[in-house]
């Protein structure tokens, strides 16, 4: 019989993929020895058992009965016992946390008799009429579906029946006449009362977990996070604690080191008598752990040792979940903490420094996503700036957007394209879609541990939480701080480093790791505070051992000399594509016309000599630029129409002219080539290595340029390496054709120059083809470099400019792509086509030096597979090169478990 349920004392924090995030981490804090209220863990496979069968497996029922029994022994206590009733919570607990995404019901067990139970053993009758309305809440909103404002409204209605603000302020009474309220709403919403058995209360619970799993916020949290589908949520039965026993009670959260900044020292928010989940719900403003400590010094002590033993166990900043009752404390949850970009840096160079990871496990802790976004701009301090308010730094970064006080506005205004910020009292589950297509998050409550907050940070959104000082009004769209009021669409700009919030448009600068990449340690350092300087040199010491590590070289696409030179300021060991088209835009565009339409022997030379001296000076500044490292030149690639004029422009100009009786020969002409040269689908025709064989004289003319410019560039003391890529190679023929005509020209400009030039030659394998006989294609190639992006065009079988605009939301939406095949590349199915194409490249000659040079080669995950398949190098755009350098050093580290709750699903 499948064990579906687990003791706390059964497991260990390496079961995450059975017991769940939380589940896993409360049995590995029990073996520790902390203070768990006991309970047992649900396992995910019953969960996907539920979901696939849509019925609890048979044998779930009776292991939960036993496993329930044992816990009622243990505490002595029964479920819902008319005297002293035990009461559990039902949490969600999936393999990767999914903050607020899914369902909670506390005090379970609750039920008109032992209500008053509790209430004679606490001693405390308010407080068991507070925690029964909070279970019917619960268990209404999570298991009956009863919209939450149907419980509120009551609430809010009484309060100002009695004249009072707080929901404590309602006496013992009012909390009992809610309660028969609540009732009555769940008797109408069922046409059943609310269960009073606390065993189908408990059963409907776990069901209720089960089937949040699939809710539309759950599945588009995954989309986003690329959680696979399939996972299922594992399902936890604590005992319950309470934290609303008085004031020598509460609950809080707390973390390790500040998941913001990345800090030293221990950060948290706790809210005295208060239960579950007031805190992340950011309904109430917190105290800070320096409070607790005044209040109830040996709790707080407690809570210190905890913390330090946590962060000593698991290496790394921890987040926990704490409840005070009475005096006592318990913990609730602890994991792996997300934290900022800047935090994962900083705190991975701090654990180093103290010796608890090696600077492998340093680097297994940060990501090339995290590096990229610590090279956006930032908020410029000497820029003109109206300060409206300062809330808490929750997740940095700097937006700026017109304010919108609704999700869906956001999502609105969004879509047609306009920056948003995204401004509400507290945020909830629901607001996930407005955080999404919002630039920054703006709350007026709550602590670094509201949903906001969490939720931001989680997803690299800029938030500011907190900021008291704004009242926002969602119903008038308005927010107003003193007499200034924020309408929608006014702008705003928040800045998720510092906490401040600013009205109207502010000017952003470099950031300082973007000075350090592109100018080096010491230009960064210069102006830095303390802060920025730690947060620099973290950066430094991880991408230096990243580069120490890998064993892919990081290449350029680059086409100027400018980027040439930035991307080597960036790291860069060479450039993997020089695409010469984009040499002949503009006002060269016409050259290339005149050689396509040249109908005579002399027309065409008169027309390459045009082309060849520019294109030799394009070569000479990349070689100077790129001076003793490798540049790949890859000769003309697209269709031809695109150096023609359009055709439909065209045709309107002739009939214009031949309408006005002009003289429309000339443009006549033009008009029956382009018509001759047009094409249904240019994308699989007349270009690449096709256009070099019907071209003639195309392809010699570039690799004379690359010939001459070597040599010019070695007579002026120059250490030029220009490698010629062909493009489009789909047979072995064709490479052998095009090899023949160039190491022709080569060898004649060698000569007649007297340089020995060495110049190898190679080809992109960017067609199934190629890929299916790189065997044939490596005896004429020096070199593969991979075209990801017309190899995943031509494996699926689509056009890029066609379909991405067309169905790629709606194959995300229905989850036949997790992410943009054009994104990170599809291993299955591509990364297939590579692992042939390695093979028996390799295997035809070995020792083929290969690389990737489509935009996959800057991808974080992409990069970690071409490690893995054996690749020499990989070759992006300039601003991804210090991102595929840190990926690149990750992927030659053997993954270590300790980083898996951050680096997320990959
Ligand atoms: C490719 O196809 O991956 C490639 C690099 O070439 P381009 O994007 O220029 O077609
Ligand atoms: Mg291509």
């Amino acid at each position: 019989m499948p064990k579906y349920v687990y003791d706390f004392t059964e497991g260990g924090k390496d079961e995450k993929d059975l017991l769940g995030g939380k589940g896993a981490n409360l049995a590995e804090m029990t073996r520790l020895g902390l203070p768990v209220p006991p309970g047992f863990t649900v396992t995910t496979e019953a969960c996907r058992r539920y979901l696939a069968d849509g019925a609890v497996p048979p044998e779930l029922r009776v292991q939960v009965t036993r496993a329930l029994r044992a816990l009622e022994d243990q505490v002595g206590r029964r479920l819902g016992d008319p005297a002293d009733p035990l009461l559990v919570s039902v949490r969600s607990g999936a393999r990767f946390s999914m903050p607020g995404m899914m369902e909670t019901v506390l005090n379970v067990g609750l039920n008109d008799v032992s209500v008053r139970g509790l209430a004679a053993a606490s001693g405390d009758e308010r407080f068991a009429w507070d925690s029964y309305r909070r279970l019917i809440t619960m268990f209404g909103k999570t298991v009956i579906g009863i919209d939450g404002e149907m419980f509120s409204a009551p609430m809010d209605a009484m309060k100002r029946a009695r004249g009072v603000t707080q929901d404590s302020d309602l006496t013992a009474e009012d909390l009992g006449e809610l309660v028969e309220a609540y009732k009555k709403i769940v008797q109408e919403a069922t046409g059943r009362p609310f269960p009073q058995r606390p065993r189908d209360q408990l059963d409907q619970a776990i069901n209720a977990v089960f089937d949040s799993w699939n809710t539309d916020r759950a599945r588009l949290y995954r989309r986003r996070e690329r959680i696979p589908h399939n996972l299922g949520t594992a399902v936890n039965i604590c005992t319950m604690v309470f934290g609303n026993l008085g004031s020598n009670s509460g609950t809080g959260v707390c973390f390790t080191r500040d998941p913001a900044t990345g800090k030293q020292g221990e950060y948290g928010d706790y809210l005295p008598n208060a239960q579950g989940e007031d805190v992340v719900a950011g309904i109430r403003n917190t105290l800070s752990l320096a409070d607790l400590a005044e209040s109830d010094p040996k709790s707080a002590r407690q809570l210190h040792s905890v913390m330090r033993r946590l962060e000593t166990h698991y290496r790394d900043l921890c987040d926990i979940e704490f409840t005070i009752e009475r005096g006592t404390l318990w913990m609730l949850q602890t994991r792996v903490g997300k934290r900022t970009a800047e935090a994962a840096f900083r705190i991975a160079a701090q654990l180093v420094d103290e010796q608890l990871i090696t600077m492998d496990e340093a680097l297994q802790r940060v990501t090339g996503e995290q590096l990229a976004r610590l090279m956006f701009p930032q908020f410029d301090k000497s820029a003109a700036r109206s300060l409206l308010a300062t809330g808490l730094a929750a997740s940095p970064g700097a937006a700026v957007g017109a304010a919108v006080f609704d999700s869906a506005t956001a999502v609105t205004r969004h879509a047609a394209g306009e920056s948003v910020i995204l401004v509400r009292r507290e945020t909830n589950p629901d607001d996930l879609e407005g955080m999404i297509a919002a630039a920054g998050v703006l709350t007026s409550r709550g602590g670094k541990t509201s949903h906001a907050a969490v939720v931001a940070r989680g997803m690299g959104r800029t938030c500011v939480c907190g900021a008291e000082a704004i009242d926002v009004d969602a119903e008038s769209r308005t927010a107003r701080v003193g007499d200034t009021v924020v309408n929608e669409g006014d702008v705003l700009a928040i800045d998720g480093t510092t906490g401040e919030v600013f009205l109207g448009d502010v000017s952003v600068t470099t950031s300082p790791v973007s000075t350090y990449l592109e100018e080096g340690l010491d230009a960064a350092l210069a102006e830095a505070d303390a802060d920025t300087a730690e947060l620099v040199n973290a950066v430094h010491l991880l991408l230096q051992h990243a580069d120490a590590t890998r064993r892919l070289a990081v290449r350029a696409n680059a086409d100027t000399a400018d980027d040439a030179a930035r991307a080597r300021r960036l790291g860069a060991q060479g450039i993997g594509l020089c695409r010469t088209e984009h040499m002949f835009l503009g006002d060269r565009r016409v050259l290339i016309e005149h050689l396509i339409l040249a109908e005579s022997a002399a027309a065409r030379t008169a027309a390459l000599e045009a082309l060849t001296p520019l294109q030799r000076a394009d070569f000479v500044e990349l070689f100077e630029a790129m001076d003793g490292l490798p540049v790949t030149v890859r000769l003309l690639d697209p269709p031809l129409h695109e150096f023609l004029p359009d055709r439909t422009e065209l045709s309107v100009r002739v009939a214009v002219a031949r309408e006005r009786g002009e003289d429309t020969a000339a443009d006549e002409k033009l008009l029956a080539a382009v018509e001759r040269l047009h094409e249904s689908n240019p994308m699989l025709g007349l270009r690449g290595v096709r256009l070099g064989l019907v071209v003639p004289g195309l392809f010699a003319m570039q690799v004379r340029a690359v010939a001459e410019a070597m040599v010019e560039r070695i007579r002026a003391g120059g250490d030029p390496r220009a490698e010629i890529m062909v493009p489009l190679v789909g047979s072995r023929m064709e490479l052998h054709l095009i090899r023949d005509e160039t190491d022709g020209v080569v060898a004649e400009v060698a000569a007649r120059e007297n340089v020995e030039l060495d110049i190898p030659i190679g080809t992109m394998i960017e067609l199934p083809r190629a890929a299916l006989t790189a065997g044939r294609i490596a005896e004429a190639a020096d070199f593969f470099s991979f075209g990801t992006n017309d190899l995943t065009q031509t494996a699926w079988g689509f056009s890029r400019d066609d379909v991405e605009a067309a169905f790629f939301a709606a194959y995300l939406d229905k989850g036949v792509f997790t992410v943009s095949p054009f994104e990170t590349l599809d291993v299955i199915g591509v990364g297939r086509l590579i692992r042939i194409a390695v093979e028996e490249g390799s295997r035809a000659k070995p020792g083929l030096k290969m690389g990737v040079c489509g935009e996959h080669g800057g991808d974080p995950e992409s990069v970690h597979f071409f490690h893995e398949v054996g690749l020499d190098y990989v070759s992006c755009s300039p601003f991804r090169i210090p991102v595929a350098r840190l990926e690149a050093g990750r992927a030659a580290i053997a993954q270590d478990d300790t980083a898996a709750g951050l680096a997320g699903p990959r």
